[in-house]
């Protein structure tokens, strides 16, 4: 790799690309309004991400006369739902680590929530008026080195072992070159439920539809403390809100909470945008929408936007200490950035040229198992749900049905879940926590880094990156 870039050509944004784009194209639309004097209402929720504005449509679609408040301590979608890649999927490619997790039953449950979340989430993002970018073209993994060839079987085999083999087709690397080509593509996986779409557009469209279905939209109105009761008090700096129930939809913010702690770390994930490029993405040969990533632990995601650019993520960033969502290194690595754009020139050489026109990272919430939860603290009305590890456009539907099931208290198709009922994987206390995942991390680094030259990682490398496995874990970003 003699074009490695040492540091990355653009210093990581506050702001993702998408959330400025969206903010450009908005015209016409309610101006923020924070929270000022007393307020009661059935159901608050807080956080303006996709977790809580999809609960509070799919509550206000199950109860229209139920009064939601909904607070945003900046604006809806500035955090992570407006600053992913945008690749939107459910479970299938999920189905052999979940097998191992929660069994084969459960994994199945899990991955059908995901494609009804996926039905409904197409059926917002393509209702006549909304233009988020929806394109649908699958999924599509692909080995990029010799060392995750064998991860292919693995998908194929687990979905043919569980009946469900039409989820996870194997690719030649004539068949990827056909939909991709790169001089280091070798085979893959396509699973046929995928989409892309404009995340931060997603999530503007969401705040006005949760507007216009009377939920009472509270911007730069963070919550600063909640006093658990029947009713809940949630204070805010210039007012309170009483409620009968409380959803907490703060993603990374909860992870300091009691409940939450000992089942979320908090990683970072970091992505870029290309300039446009669209004459060389046809002569490169990439002619559909998939959205792609390598067979690394900590992989390389990537696609197309409608203009002809490419965002390349690095799910490789830094972890904070103890679960410290404000931890600046989340949001301010250039080394991660750096691993994303070594990304973008390796993987796709065709792009070498084009400059890179804005960067940026985000906290996301790891759980032991990779999977999400969605519970209520016991006692209360204090619904949350968080550990999305990096995967969470679709599966924050899922949440969102989860939660609204907890606040009704009906027992259904979502609350039965075994992400409303499984037993909790915990991490071990820090400061083994921390510091045994920053070491994983660096040999998990290490180790993919050197296969993509052919070479296996140094020793020490290699034994901590097996540790997880050793220790029945599943670990890292997808
Ligand atoms: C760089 C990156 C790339 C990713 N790529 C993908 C991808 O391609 N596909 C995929 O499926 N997933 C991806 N993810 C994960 C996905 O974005 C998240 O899992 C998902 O957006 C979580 O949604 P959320 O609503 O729970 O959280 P958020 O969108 O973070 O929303 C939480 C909101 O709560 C607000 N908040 C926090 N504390 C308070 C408070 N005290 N009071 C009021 N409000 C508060 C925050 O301001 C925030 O807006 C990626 C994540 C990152 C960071």
């Amino acid at each position: 790799m003699s074009s490695t870039p040492h540091r990355p050509s653009v210093a990581p944004a506050q702001l993702s690309w998408w959330f400025q784009d969206a903010l450009q194209a908005e015209t016409g639309q309610a101006a923020p309004t924070p929270l000022a004097g007393e307020l009661t209402v059935d159901v608050v929720i807080v956080g303006g991400g996709f977790t809580g504005l999809w609960t509070a449509l799919v509550l206000k679609e199950q109860q229209p006369d139920l009064n939601i408040a909904l607070l945003e301590a900046a604006l809806c979608g500035s955090g992570a739902s407006g600053s992913n890649g945008g690749k939107v999927h459910g479970y299938w490619a999920s189905l052999q680590g979940m097998s191992e997790s929660i069994g084969e039953d459960a994994a199945l449950a899990v991955a059908r929530a995901g494609t009804r979340a996926q039905d409904a989430i197409r059926a917002f993002a393509t209702a006549p008026g909304r233009d988020v970018w929806w394109r649908e073209a699958g999924n599509l993994r692909i080995s990029t080195a010799p060392a995750q060839d064998q991860k292919i079987a693995g998908y194929t085999s687990a979905a043919r072992r569980l009946g469900v083999a039409d989820t996870a087709i194997a690719l030649t690397p004539e068949q990827v070159a056909s939909r991709c080509r790169s001089p280091v593509f070798r085979g893959g996986v396509w699973f046929p439920e995928g989409a892309n779409v404009h995340p931060a557009r997603l999530a503007r469209a969401l705040r006005v539809a949760a507007l216009e279905a009377g939920v009472a939209v509270f911007e730069n109105t963070p919550m600063l403390g909640l006093d658990r009761g029947a009713p809940n008090r949630v204070r805010t700096p210039n007012g309170q809100i009483i409620a009968r129930d409380v959803v907490l939809a703060t993603n990374v913010g909860l992870a300091g909470e009691p409940e939450v702690k000992a089942h979320v770390s908090v990683f970072s994930s970091f992505a870029l945008m290309t300039q446009p490029a669209p004459e060389l993405l046809r002569q490169m040969g990439w002619p559909g929408d998939e959205g792609i990533a390598d067979l690394r632990m900590f992989l390389h995601y990537f696609r197309k936007t409608v203009d002809g650019r490419v965002l390349m993520g690095s799910g490789s960033g830094p972890i904070s200490y103890g679960g410290d969502a404000a931890d600046p290194s989340l949001t301010q690595d250039p080394a991660s950035v750096a691993r994303a754009e070594r990304g973008l020139r390796r993987l796709l050489p065709a792009l070498a040229q084009v400059a890179v026109d804005k960067a940026w990272g985000g906290a996301i919430d790891i759980s032991a198992d990779r999977l999400p939860f969605f519970r209520t603290i016991p006692g209360t009305r204090v619904h949350y749900g968080c550990g999305y590890s990096g995967h969470g456009v679709n599966p924050t539907y899922v949440g969102a049905q989860c939660l609204a099931a907890l606040v009704l208290g009906r027992k259904n198709e979502w609350s039965t879940l075994p992400l409303c009922t499984r037993a909790l994987p915990s991490f071990p206390p820090d400061p083994f926590r921390t510091y045994g995942a920053r070491a994983i991390r660096w040999g998990f680094i290490s180790c993919e880094e050197a296969e993509e030259q052919e070479q296996s990682g140094p020793l020490l490398a290699r034994a901590l990156a097996s540790l997880p496995r050793l220790l029945g874990m599943r670990i890292g970003t997808r």
